[in-house]
């Protein structure tokens, strides 16, 4: 065993003995109980972003009601309104999608041991059976946490930037999430590699709906029915995100089979679609629930919020399947994925200047993060 420089702060363990009665699992199967950790704690990571990123977005509040510019405290000027509603909106997103998982996680683990399974290799069965969605969660979570602290030390200017106020240390904490439980770049491939895995093993069913996606784009498209029923327009957005997916990433595996590992660039945009796809329809079930359980009228902000955020995932689904089509195709072939991810990329209007408005007076007359 070494230990390297003090500075550095890193233990090295080289031919270490480990005693027999020390010795956890089975030799030679350490890396099964140490890949399954990884997914609990990706999924917890993200459950501690999203603490920090409330605790930040309250202080971001608070400040932004008590600082005052031009006569004004600065909470009064859009830009910081539009600063803080977007903290909300990410903060209420990733909260949305850490509730579902954890959810899926519990359900799993508890027919685990209603199967005769012992608690902890249920909770590892469990956790590996949503590997993807905790590896969506790490980088969702922690890329979160990075964008609402960054603001909050915009929204603190100067004092955002010295050690006497919170935002300094906020920053430098926030940093590493992206590094550690797997990178986010190790993270992003992952899941696009274990879905795709998943697939070629027959767990996932990826080719039926990839060929009625192939089918579909053949048709007439969809023009919609002008129908203005709450949620009709986002979730049938959502579904046509999963669609874009679809005939992305299945052009994508047709082009490069073996050798799409390599194609890092194309498997970063596919991984970004399939997150913001994750993420929207995450916010899109919880405030759908909340809504049964509340009311339309007492969940009105849940609700701009809600078509805010889809609004905006898909116009970035809509970028990145660009980007991933024109690397890919060119032709005929290219103008008809294109035309393809168009039609998957449609919303109605919505004013989100006007939602982020809302939901930042909420805040503002909260003085905190308040949903
Ligand atoms: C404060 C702190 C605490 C930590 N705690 C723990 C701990 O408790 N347990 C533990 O096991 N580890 C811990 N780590 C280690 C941490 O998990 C690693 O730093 C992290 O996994 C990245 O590895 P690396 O530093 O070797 O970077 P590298 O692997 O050298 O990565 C450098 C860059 O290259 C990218 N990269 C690397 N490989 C690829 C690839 N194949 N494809 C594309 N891009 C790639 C990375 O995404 C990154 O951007 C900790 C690190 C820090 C800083």
């Amino acid at each position: 065993m070494g230990i390297k420089g003090s500075s550095t702060r890193q233990v090295f363990f080289m031919d270490c003995k480990v005693p027999v009665e020390n010795v956890l699992g089975e030799i030679g199967k350490g890396h099964l109980i140490a890949f399954n950790i990884l997914n609990i704690g990706r999924a917890k990571l993200a459950a501690a972003a999203l603490g920090g990123s409330k605790q930040v977005c309250t202080q971001s509040v608070e400040y932004a009601n008590t600082r005052e510019q031009f006569k004004l405290p600065i909470s009064k000027f859009g830009a910081i309104k539009h600063k803080l509603a977007e903290q909300a909106i990410r903060i209420f997103a990733i909260e949305s999608a850490i509730y579902r998982v954890s959810g899926l996680i519990e359900n799993k683990e508890e027919e685990m041991m209603a199967d005769g399974k012992s608690f902890e290799s249920a909770l590892l069965g469990a956790a590996e059976e949503y590997a993807v969605e905790c590896a969506i969660l790490k980088v969702a979570g922690s890329e979160v946490l990075d964008f609402v602290v960054d603001e909050g030390v915009q929204i603190y200017g100067g004092y955002g930037y010295s050690a006497d106020f919170p935002m300094d240390r906020a920053y430098s904490d926030s940093r590493i999430n992206r590094i550690f439980e797997g990178t986010n770049e190790i993270n992003r491939l992952l899941a696009v590699d274990m879905i795709l895995k998943r697939a070629m093993k027959g767990e996932l069913d990826l080719m039926g709906p990839a060929m009625s996606v192939q089918k579909e784009l053949m048709g007439i498209p969809d023009f919609g029915n002008g129908n203005n029923k709450l949620f009709e327009e986002e979730t049938k957005v959502v579904a046509n995100m999963k669609k874009a997916i679809l005939m992305i990433a299945g052009t994508a595996v047709q082009k490069y089979m073996m050798t799409l590992a390599k194609e890092q660039e194309l498997l970063m945009r596919i991984a970004d679609m399939a997150i913001d796809t994750y993420m929207a329809e995450s916010i899109l079930l919880r405030v759908q629930k909340l809504v049964a359980t509340k009311g339309e009228e007492a969940c009105a902000l849940q609700i701009d919020m809600t078509s805010t955020y889809v609004n905006d995932m898909v116009d970035r689904l809509n970028v990145n399947g660009k980007n991933a089509i024109n690397a890919m195709c060119e032709g005929d072939e290219q103008r008809m994925l294109l035309m393809g991810l168009k039609r998957f990329s449609k919303m109605a209007p919505v004013n989100t200047i006007a939602a982020r408005r809302r939901i930042a007076k909420a805040m503002i007359e909260a003085n905190k993060y308040p949903f």
